[in-house]
Protein backbone atom coordinates (compact mmCIF):
# COMPACT_ATOMS: atom_id res chain seq x y z
CA UNK A 1 0.00 0.00 0.00
CA UNK A 2 2.78 2.41 0.71
CA UNK A 3 4.71 2.61 -2.69
CA UNK A 4 3.20 6.27 -3.36
CA UNK A 5 5.82 8.47 -2.35
CA UNK A 6 4.08 12.41 -3.92
CA UNK A 7 8.17 13.41 -4.01
CA UNK A 8 8.09 11.77 -7.71
CA UNK A 9 5.64 13.65 -8.91
CA UNK A 10 5.93 17.00 -6.96
CA UNK A 11 5.33 20.17 -8.79
CA UNK A 12 3.94 17.97 -12.25
CA UNK A 13 0.57 19.12 -14.16
CA UNK A 14 -1.53 17.93 -11.57
CA UNK A 15 0.17 19.63 -8.96
CA UNK A 16 -0.15 23.27 -10.90
CA UNK A 17 -3.92 22.57 -10.88
CA UNK A 18 -4.90 21.35 -7.91
CA UNK A 19 -2.23 24.13 -5.95
CA UNK A 20 -3.37 27.12 -8.47
CA UNK A 21 -7.11 26.53 -7.46
CA UNK A 22 -6.64 25.64 -3.73
CA UNK A 23 -5.01 29.07 -3.81
CA UNK A 24 -7.44 30.83 -5.45
CA UNK A 25 -10.11 29.16 -3.09
CA UNK A 26 -8.49 30.48 -0.38
CA UNK A 27 -8.20 33.50 -1.56
CA UNK A 28 -11.18 34.26 -1.08
CA UNK A 29 -12.45 32.20 1.48
CA UNK A 30 -10.04 33.91 4.02
CA UNK A 31 -11.71 37.66 2.51
CA UNK A 32 -14.61 36.99 5.36
CA UNK A 33 -13.02 37.94 9.22
CA UNK A 34 -14.43 34.16 10.62
CA UNK A 35 -11.79 31.93 11.50
CA UNK A 36 -11.07 29.30 8.61
CA UNK A 37 -10.59 25.52 9.31
CA UNK A 38 -8.91 23.46 6.51
CA UNK A 39 -8.71 19.94 6.99
CA UNK A 40 -6.12 18.14 4.01
CA UNK A 41 -7.14 14.15 4.35
CA UNK A 42 -3.92 13.09 2.42
CA UNK A 43 -1.28 15.75 2.92
CA UNK A 44 2.19 14.11 1.78
CA UNK A 45 5.67 15.21 3.03
CA UNK A 46 4.76 18.80 2.93
CA UNK A 47 8.27 19.93 1.22
CA UNK A 48 9.86 18.67 -1.27
CA UNK A 49 13.20 19.00 -3.76
CA UNK A 50 12.54 19.55 -7.32
CA UNK A 51 16.61 19.17 -7.57
CA UNK A 52 15.95 15.14 -5.33
CA UNK A 53 16.43 12.55 -5.85
CA UNK A 54 12.40 11.95 -6.51
CA UNK A 55 11.84 14.96 -8.75
CA UNK A 56 15.27 14.69 -10.58
CA UNK A 57 14.36 10.84 -11.69
CA UNK A 58 10.63 11.43 -12.40
CA UNK A 59 10.96 14.98 -14.33
CA UNK A 60 7.77 15.22 -13.74
CA UNK A 61 7.78 19.16 -12.75
CA UNK A 62 9.57 19.66 -15.74
CA UNK A 63 6.31 19.35 -17.68
CA UNK A 64 4.74 21.44 -14.93
CA UNK A 65 5.78 23.93 -12.62
CA UNK A 66 9.35 24.24 -14.02
CA UNK A 67 7.41 24.77 -17.79
CA UNK A 68 5.11 27.23 -16.50
CA UNK A 69 8.01 29.32 -14.83
CA UNK A 70 9.92 29.28 -18.08
CA UNK A 71 7.26 30.24 -19.99
CA UNK A 72 5.62 32.74 -18.08
CA UNK A 73 8.82 33.53 -16.07
CA UNK A 74 8.62 34.28 -11.84
CA UNK A 75 7.19 37.94 -11.03
CA UNK A 76 9.13 40.38 -11.31
CA UNK A 77 11.45 39.22 -14.15
CA UNK A 78 11.29 38.91 -17.55
CA UNK A 79 8.08 39.37 -19.64
CA UNK A 80 5.85 36.70 -19.28
CA UNK A 81 5.28 34.87 -22.93
CA UNK A 82 1.19 35.24 -22.47
CA UNK A 83 -0.03 38.61 -22.58
CA UNK A 84 -2.11 39.12 -19.47
CA UNK A 85 -1.61 36.01 -17.30
CA UNK A 86 -4.73 34.87 -15.53
CA UNK A 87 -4.46 36.00 -11.99
CA UNK A 88 -4.89 32.13 -10.90
CA UNK A 89 -1.82 31.55 -12.59
CA UNK A 90 -0.12 34.75 -11.34
CA UNK A 91 -0.89 33.95 -7.49
CA UNK A 92 0.36 30.42 -7.99
CA UNK A 93 3.65 31.56 -9.19
CA UNK A 94 3.80 34.25 -6.73
CA UNK A 95 3.21 31.52 -4.02
CA UNK A 96 5.95 29.60 -5.78
CA UNK A 97 8.33 32.10 -6.36
CA UNK A 98 7.89 33.31 -2.09
CA UNK A 99 9.49 29.54 -1.33
CA UNK A 100 12.31 29.86 -3.83
CA UNK A 101 13.88 33.60 -3.32
CA UNK A 102 17.05 32.71 -4.84
CA UNK A 103 14.97 32.95 -7.79
CA UNK A 104 15.75 29.00 -9.24
CA UNK A 105 13.17 26.68 -8.70
CA UNK A 106 14.37 24.60 -6.35
CA UNK A 107 11.69 24.08 -3.46
CA UNK A 108 8.03 22.60 -4.30
CA UNK A 109 5.24 23.27 -1.70
CA UNK A 110 3.30 20.71 -0.67
CA UNK A 111 -0.77 21.33 -0.14
CA UNK A 112 0.03 22.01 3.19
CA UNK A 113 2.37 24.64 2.82
CA UNK A 114 0.19 26.02 0.29
CA UNK A 115 -2.44 26.42 2.82
CA UNK A 116 -0.12 27.44 5.01
CA UNK A 117 0.75 30.33 3.42
CA UNK A 118 -2.84 31.65 3.05
CA UNK A 119 -3.70 31.29 7.06
CA UNK A 120 -4.05 33.97 9.10
CA UNK A 121 -3.36 33.93 12.77
CA UNK A 122 -4.57 36.99 13.34
CA UNK A 123 -8.02 35.13 12.61
CA UNK A 124 -7.13 32.20 14.32
CA UNK A 125 -7.49 29.90 10.99
CA UNK A 126 -6.27 26.23 11.40
CA UNK A 127 -5.18 23.79 9.45
CA UNK A 128 -5.44 19.93 10.05
CA UNK A 129 -3.35 17.21 8.41
CA UNK A 130 -3.38 13.63 7.93
CA UNK A 131 -0.53 11.62 6.21
CA UNK A 132 -0.63 8.19 6.71
CA UNK A 133 2.93 6.94 5.33
CA UNK A 134 5.35 6.26 7.73
CA UNK A 135 8.27 8.35 6.03
CA UNK A 136 5.79 10.99 4.89
CA UNK A 137 4.37 11.66 8.01
CA UNK A 138 7.52 12.14 9.86
CA UNK A 139 8.83 14.42 7.10
CA UNK A 140 5.45 16.64 7.42
CA UNK A 141 6.19 16.30 11.06
CA UNK A 142 9.49 17.65 10.78
CA UNK A 143 8.89 20.40 8.16
CA UNK A 144 5.50 21.74 10.29
CA UNK A 145 7.63 22.23 13.53
CA UNK A 146 10.09 24.71 11.84
CA UNK A 147 6.96 26.86 11.01
CA UNK A 148 7.02 27.16 14.93
CA UNK A 149 3.19 27.59 14.17
CA UNK A 150 1.93 26.74 17.11
CA UNK A 151 -1.67 25.01 17.78
CA UNK A 152 -2.10 26.54 14.16
CA UNK A 153 -1.44 23.52 12.64
CA UNK A 154 -1.66 20.16 13.76
CA UNK A 155 -0.76 16.96 12.00
CA UNK A 156 -1.53 12.92 12.78
CA UNK A 157 -0.62 9.62 10.91
CA UNK A 158 -4.10 8.78 10.94
CA UNK A 159 -6.63 7.74 7.88
CA UNK A 160 -7.83 10.95 6.29
CA UNK A 161 -11.19 9.83 5.70
CA UNK A 162 -11.96 8.66 9.18
CA UNK A 163 -9.72 11.62 10.38
CA UNK A 164 -12.24 14.07 8.84
CA UNK A 165 -15.04 13.02 10.85
CA UNK A 166 -14.05 14.45 13.92
CA UNK A 167 -13.06 17.97 12.73
CA UNK A 168 -16.87 18.46 11.15
CA UNK A 169 -18.38 21.14 11.30
CA UNK A 170 -15.39 22.92 12.84
CA UNK A 171 -16.71 25.56 15.34
CA UNK A 172 -16.66 28.82 12.75
CA UNK A 173 -18.99 26.75 10.53
CA UNK A 174 -16.50 28.09 8.00
CA UNK A 175 -13.95 25.65 6.50
CA UNK A 176 -12.13 23.85 3.33
CA UNK A 177 -11.19 20.27 2.94
CA UNK A 178 -9.20 19.08 0.58
CA UNK A 179 -9.54 15.59 -0.38
CA UNK A 180 -6.34 14.40 -2.53
CA UNK A 181 -5.93 10.55 -2.23
CA UNK A 182 -2.92 8.56 -4.01
CA UNK A 183 -5.58 6.18 -5.55
CA UNK A 184 -3.39 3.58 -5.33
CA UNK A 185 -5.85 1.59 -3.97
CA UNK A 186 -8.95 1.22 -6.42
CA UNK A 187 -11.02 1.78 -2.99
CA UNK A 188 -10.00 5.05 -2.70
CA UNK A 189 -12.49 6.20 -5.44
CA UNK A 190 -15.20 4.60 -3.49
CA UNK A 191 -13.97 6.08 -0.08
CA UNK A 192 -13.79 9.54 -1.52
CA UNK A 193 -17.14 9.33 -2.71
CA UNK A 194 -18.37 8.74 0.68
CA UNK A 195 -16.50 11.14 2.48
CA UNK A 196 -18.27 13.82 0.98
CA UNK A 197 -22.00 12.10 1.42
CA UNK A 198 -21.10 11.86 5.36
CA UNK A 199 -19.36 15.28 5.42
CA UNK A 200 -22.17 16.76 3.62
CA UNK A 201 -24.36 15.74 6.14
CA UNK A 202 -22.12 16.93 9.19
CA UNK A 203 -21.04 20.50 7.53
CA UNK A 204 -23.46 21.23 4.37
CA UNK A 205 -21.92 24.58 3.95
CA UNK A 206 -18.21 23.54 3.59
CA UNK A 207 -16.01 23.89 0.67
CA UNK A 208 -14.58 20.62 -0.70
CA UNK A 209 -11.76 20.06 -3.31
CA UNK A 210 -11.80 16.91 -4.45
CA UNK A 211 -8.37 15.72 -6.92
CA UNK A 212 -8.60 12.58 -9.27
CA UNK A 213 -6.57 11.34 -12.38
CA UNK A 214 -8.18 11.25 -15.19
CA UNK A 215 -7.41 7.62 -16.47
CA UNK A 216 -9.04 4.62 -18.27
CA UNK A 217 -10.40 3.40 -14.87
CA UNK A 218 -13.68 2.68 -14.48
CA UNK A 219 -13.67 4.09 -11.22
CA UNK A 220 -11.86 7.15 -12.30
CA UNK A 221 -14.77 8.09 -14.75
CA UNK A 222 -17.25 7.59 -12.48
CA UNK A 223 -15.47 9.39 -9.74
CA UNK A 224 -17.24 13.13 -11.01
CA UNK A 225 -20.35 11.69 -11.87
CA UNK A 226 -21.01 10.21 -8.54
CA UNK A 227 -20.11 13.99 -7.10
CA UNK A 228 -22.10 15.67 -9.39
CA UNK A 229 -25.15 13.31 -8.26
CA UNK A 230 -24.47 13.61 -4.46
CA UNK A 231 -23.83 17.24 -4.74
CA UNK A 232 -27.21 17.29 -6.84
CA UNK A 233 -28.84 15.30 -4.18
CA UNK A 234 -27.74 17.71 -1.40
CA UNK A 235 -29.06 21.12 -3.61
CA UNK A 236 -25.18 22.57 -3.18
CA UNK A 237 -23.41 23.92 -6.10
CA UNK A 238 -20.49 22.46 -7.70
CA UNK A 239 -17.50 23.22 -9.87
CA UNK A 240 -15.20 20.47 -12.48
CA UNK A 241 -12.53 21.44 -14.03
CA UNK A 242 -10.19 19.10 -15.96
CA UNK A 243 -6.14 20.00 -17.21
CA UNK A 244 -4.88 17.37 -20.24
CA UNK A 245 -1.36 18.18 -21.54
CA UNK A 246 -1.96 15.07 -23.92
CA UNK A 247 0.93 13.14 -25.17
CA UNK A 248 4.00 14.62 -26.71
CA UNK A 249 4.49 12.50 -30.08
CA UNK A 250 8.06 13.04 -30.50
CA UNK A 251 9.26 11.59 -27.36
CA UNK A 252 7.57 7.97 -27.73
CA UNK A 253 9.43 5.45 -28.38
CA UNK A 254 9.03 3.19 -31.47
CA UNK A 255 7.08 0.12 -30.27
CA UNK A 256 6.53 1.57 -26.48
CA UNK A 257 3.95 3.97 -27.42
CA UNK A 258 1.29 2.24 -25.30
CA UNK A 259 3.24 3.07 -22.01
CA UNK A 260 2.05 6.29 -22.89
CA UNK A 261 4.03 9.02 -20.85
CA UNK A 262 2.50 9.21 -17.40
CA UNK A 263 -0.40 11.13 -16.04
CA UNK A 264 -1.51 13.08 -18.68
CA UNK A 265 -4.52 14.49 -17.20
CA UNK A 266 -6.69 15.03 -13.78
CA UNK A 267 -9.24 16.37 -12.41
CA UNK A 268 -10.39 19.00 -9.32
CA UNK A 269 -14.20 18.58 -8.22
CA UNK A 270 -15.32 21.01 -5.67
CA UNK A 271 -18.25 21.55 -3.80
CA UNK A 272 -19.87 24.47 -2.45
CA UNK A 273 -17.37 26.48 -4.58
CA UNK A 274 -16.58 30.24 -4.21
CA UNK A 275 -18.54 32.06 -6.80
CA UNK A 276 -15.64 33.61 -8.29
CA UNK A 277 -13.92 30.66 -9.03
CA UNK A 278 -15.46 29.70 -12.19
CA UNK A 279 -14.84 33.05 -14.42
CA UNK A 280 -10.85 32.86 -13.06
CA UNK A 281 -10.63 29.35 -14.32
CA UNK A 282 -11.80 30.49 -17.51
CA UNK A 283 -9.19 32.70 -18.12
CA UNK A 284 -6.58 30.16 -16.45
CA UNK A 285 -7.23 27.20 -18.03
CA UNK A 286 -6.35 27.84 -21.40
CA UNK A 287 -4.05 29.27 -20.78
CA UNK A 288 -2.50 26.34 -18.56
CA UNK A 289 -3.49 24.34 -21.90
CA UNK A 290 -1.14 26.69 -23.85
CA UNK A 291 1.74 26.73 -21.61
CA UNK A 292 1.62 23.13 -20.92
CA UNK A 293 -0.11 21.26 -23.40
CA UNK A 294 2.28 18.49 -24.92
CA UNK A 295 0.24 17.25 -27.98
CA UNK A 296 -2.57 14.91 -28.50
CA UNK A 297 -5.36 15.08 -26.12
CA UNK A 298 -4.29 18.20 -24.36
CA UNK A 299 -7.23 20.53 -23.14
CA UNK A 300 -9.65 21.17 -20.56
CA UNK A 301 -13.02 21.30 -19.33
CA UNK A 302 -14.85 23.42 -16.92
CA UNK A 303 -18.14 22.69 -15.66
CA UNK A 304 -20.53 23.49 -13.10
CA UNK A 305 -23.99 22.55 -11.76
CA UNK A 306 -26.56 22.97 -8.56
N1 LIG B 1 -2.02 16.70 -0.88
C1 LIG B 1 -0.60 16.58 -1.19
C2 LIG B 1 -0.16 17.80 -1.97
O1 LIG B 1 -0.96 18.35 -2.74
O2 LIG B 1 0.98 18.22 -1.80
C3 LIG B 1 -0.28 15.32 -1.94
C4 LIG B 1 -0.86 14.08 -1.37
S1 LIG B 1 -0.49 12.60 -2.23
C5 LIG B 1 -1.39 12.73 -3.71
C6 LIG B 1 -1.43 11.45 -1.30
C7 LIG B 1 -0.86 11.14 0.07
O3 LIG B 1 -1.82 10.43 0.84
C8 LIG B 1 0.37 10.26 0.05
O4 LIG B 1 1.43 10.92 0.69
C9 LIG B 1 -0.05 8.99 0.80
O5 LIG B 1 1.01 8.44 1.59
C10 LIG B 1 -1.15 9.49 1.67
N2 LIG B 1 -2.19 8.53 2.09
C11 LIG B 1 -2.60 7.40 1.45
N3 LIG B 1 -3.67 6.88 2.07
C12 LIG B 1 -3.97 7.72 3.11
C13 LIG B 1 -5.01 7.76 4.08
N4 LIG B 1 -5.96 6.84 4.12
N5 LIG B 1 -5.01 8.79 4.96
C14 LIG B 1 -4.05 9.75 4.94
N6 LIG B 1 -3.05 9.76 4.04
C15 LIG B 1 -3.02 8.76 3.13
Amino acid sequence: MYSYRHGFHAGNHADVLKHAMLIAILKHLTQKDAALTVVDTHAGAGLYRLDGDYAGTSGEAEDGVVKLFTALAPPGSAKPAIEDVAPLIQDYMELIAEFNPQGTLKIYPGSPFVVQKLLRTEARDKLKLFEMHPTDSKALAANIAQLNAGRQIAGARQDGFEGLKAFLPPPSRRGLVLIDPSYEIKSDYAKVATCIQDSLKRFPTGTYAVWYPVIPRPEAHDLPRRLKTLSNQAGKPWLHATLAIGQDEARNVPGEEARGQGLTASGMFIVNPPHTLKAALTQALPQLVKVLGRGRGQGHTLESGG
